[in-house]
């Protein structure tokens, strides 16, 4: 049977799909069952940073799955201690809690920060997050996401969340009160619209925090490992959080999460408070390691070279009104065309990308060279071009 129809009778339908069945990959090129090529400015959302089948990241795996596949946390395994290892001593930060998803490493940062304020008063329990901010869609990081179209169906919601408008240094002194115990930030919001925050704003962030001993959590799920140009975004900043979420590139295809807690929050949580069965899972550590060793301080700066290369072309092409983001993080609007077309006619011309909100969203894998980017800007330059005659016509 062919696997629309299928997916289509028999899988929940929560998402809008590409009629596109995808076979197999390699590097930064997705192959269809027809055997149809597509360029990838998606990378599974942000996961694939590596692209499709690197060499050392299937062979960690492999080697991982054929040895160790699963153990539960009541035993020690290596490759999980290595990455914790690794993140902590990077981050300067103290200890990591494994899970498996980006939600799930949210859903941890929100646990620590309320059993913190519980530590001093029972009442600091309130976490602050931004207006157009993503956490996840658990029924708790849907409280956090401080979008009103995810507040609805599925209450009553997680009480103790508020929304300060993003880059509003007023409107954060106004939500910040003896009751907040955290406040939550992206720092290039991207479900959002690939909206970077302003330096100013995140600086304010960290430095009422500090004051006011409210631990600062940044959400990295989306713009770590990398896709920024820093392994972590909050680099780009002169800040330390005290707690830092990722997921999505870490796996590169697996499925990991994990909060990184520094030296105030290290300790928060004891045996009990917290447990993940597939936390810290082997194979999905040993793609991990691969991922970490690969994403060097040279790798990171091949990242902000392309990423400059790119946002200068897009902003040269005519039609396009104005690029945000940052790395490898990239939102583009046009002056005439919507997004969501856009995308529909450059899949046409075999090329995929993504939208958010009314955003073009670029998140190529990390390892995308200057002829892939080539190929995308022409595909661009086409679609803008005909588009153009059509309203000439
Ligand atoms: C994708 C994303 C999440 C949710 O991650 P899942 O793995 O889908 O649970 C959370 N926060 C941000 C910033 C994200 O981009």
């Amino acid at each position: 049977m062919n696997s629309i129809q299928l997916t289509n009778d028999y899988v929940t339908p929560t998402y809008n799909r590409m009629p596109i069945v995808v076979d197999k990959a390699e590097g930064y090129y997705i192959y269809d069952k027809n055997g149809q090529k597509y360029l990838d400015f998606t990378a599974g959302i942000g996961v694939n940073a590596l692209g499709y089948n690197h060499p050392e990241w299937v062979k960690a795996t492999q080697n991982q799955l054929s040895k160790l596949q699963h153990i539960s946390n009541l035993y020690y395994t290596e490759p999980s201690a290595e990455v914790a290892r690794k993140l902590c001593l990077h981050t300067q930060m103290e200890h990591a809690l494994f899970v498996n998803s980006g939600a799930e490493s949210n859903e941890v940062a929100i646990k620590v920060a309320r059993k913190y304020g519980h530590q001093q008063d029972e009442q600091k329990h309130d976490i602050l997050t931004l207006t157009n901010s993503f956490h996840g869609r658990t029924v708790a990081t849907l409280s956090a996401t401080g979008q009103e179209s995810f507040h609805q169906f599925f209450g009553p919601f997680t009480e103790g969340f508020d929304y300060v408008e993003a880059n509003n240094i007023e409107a954060l002194h106004q939500k910040v009160t003896d009751q907040v115990c955290a406040i939550m930030i992206e720092i290039v919001q991207g479900e959002g619209g690939v909206v970077p925050l302003d330096a100013d704003f995140i600086k304010e962030i960290a430095d009422t925090c500090k004051q006011k001993d409210i631990l600062l959590i940044i959400d990295e799920v989306q713009t770590g490992i990398g896709r920024t140009g820093k392994l972590f975004a909050y680099e780009h900043y002169d800040i330390q959080p005290d707690i830092v979420t990722a997921a999505k590139g870490l796996g590169n295809g697996l499925p990991i999460g994990v909060a990184i807690l520094g030296h105030k929050v290290k300790d928060v949580l004891q045996a009990g408070d917290h447990g993940s069965t597939f936390g810290g899972n082997p194979v999905a550590s040993a793609g991990a390691n691969v991922v970490l060793d690969t994403v060097t301080d040279d790798f990171l700066e091949t990242i902000e070279e392309k990423s400059a290369y790119l946002k200068q072309e897009l902003e040269g092409l005519d039609g396009v009104e104005s690029v945000s983001g940052l790395g490898l993080m990239i939102g583009v609007t046009f002056k005439h065309e919507k997004a969501k077309d856009i995308v529909l006619r450059a899949k046409e011309e075999g090329v995929l990308f993504l939208t958010a909100k009314d955003k073009l969203r670029l998140l190529p894998p990390l390892i995308i060279d200057k002829a892939a980017i080539d190929e995308a800007l022409a595909c661009l330059k086409k679609i803008l071009k005909t588009e153009q005659m059509e309203v000439l016509k």
